[in-house]
């Protein structure tokens, strides 16, 4: 690394709180390397309060362009140039590019869920699709799903905090992507989760659920309901296998995918557009994720 920096080396970074365990800097840092870029990807630490001044450092440092993590991602949508769609109905970006001093904002989270599916083989594109969660990275995957052309998407979550953020999410796709048909549900109605299952191609669980430490636990209880020609897609990568996926491939189902696919995808996405070149995924993945 020390051989390879030098006075003319370009900054890429991570912004936001905490950022010490994070392994994008390994990840770009590496593909940099392999792919013979001379760019270099260090994490700042950035609570929400300083996002502004941090943004307009870098701005002035000559960044070429930063990802963001929380509690960052909401505050820096509204300080971009411009906003891809998928950032703009998320609202949150995650990966901003500068270019000619101009922030362009976009969000990979989704992009990485649906790259991630199509790697096993599956497209959304027609697709009925039931999400589990209304969170981050629920309202990621649900969007970029709809932009991608789902042909419909049956949200549930508990009727708690993000709630309300799901039917937000389904006024902005209802406006955006008229031809995909949105709902929200409570998670507690069942029966309903149930029924949507049963109607549908593709389940996703993108709540915390089955995350350490409640990596016991899998919101769909009776695993009946998972058909052979379901498609099943967890958000949560720690455990790499979790109970949801484990569940999912005992019942048969074609495909029972874990995050850590997601993962690997939306950091090749920002690396694209970083870039523009292809990030070495199969490398990275061996080294960084497996
Ligand atoms: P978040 O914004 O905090 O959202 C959390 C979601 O989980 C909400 O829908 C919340 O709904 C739900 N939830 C929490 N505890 C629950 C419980 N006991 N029962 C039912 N629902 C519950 O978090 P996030 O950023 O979306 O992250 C969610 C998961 O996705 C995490 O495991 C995270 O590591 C993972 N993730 C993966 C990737 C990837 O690239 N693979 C990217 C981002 C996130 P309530 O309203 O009920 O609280």
């Amino acid at each position: 690394m020390e051989k390879r920096i030098t006075g003319r080396t370009g900054m890429f970074c991570l912004i936001g709180t905490p950022v010490g365990h994070s392994g994008s800097p390994a990840m770009y840092n590496y593909s940099f390397a392999q792919t013979g870029l001379d760019y270099a990807y260090l994490a700042y630490d950035v609570p929400l309060e300083k996002t502004e001044e941090a943004v307009n450092a870098l701005k002035v440092l000559g960044c070429k362009g930063f990802n963001v993590t929380m509690p960052c991602k909401t505050r820096v949508a509204e300080l971009v140039d411009e906003l891809s769609d998928a950032a703009k109905l998320i609202g949150a970006c995650n990966t901003v590019v500068v270019k000619d001093g101009k922030l362009y904002g976009n969000n990979t989270d989704g992009m990485g869920f649906v790259r991630n599916l199509k790697e096993n083989g599956v497209d959304v594109k027609g697709k009925k699709i039931t999400v589990m969660g209304a969170g981050g990275a629920a309202t990621a995957i649900q969007v970029q799903c709809a932009l991608d052309g789902a042909k419909k998407l049956s949200i549930f979550n508990r009727k708690d905090e993000f709630y309300a953020n799901g039917e937000k999410t389904v006024k902005k796709i209802q406006q955006m992507v008229p031809d995909c048909e949105v709902s929200i549900h409570p998670l507690e109605e069942t029966d309903a989760l149930y029924a949507a299952i049963k109607d549908s191609d593709i389940l996703v669980n993108a709540t915390k659920v089955g995350m350490k430490p409640l990596d016991d636990q899998s919101l769909v209880e009776d695993v009946s309901v998972f058909h052979p020609d379901l498609v099943v897609a967890d958000a949560v990568y720690n455990p790499k296998e979790t109970k949801f996926v484990q569940d999912a491939k005992a019942a048969g189902c074609k495909v029972a995918v874990g995050g850590i696919g997601m993962l690997l995808w939306q950091g090749a996405a920002a690396f694209k557009l970083f870039t523009g070149e292809d990030m070495p995924t199969d490398e990275v993945y061996e080294l960084f994720f497996k």
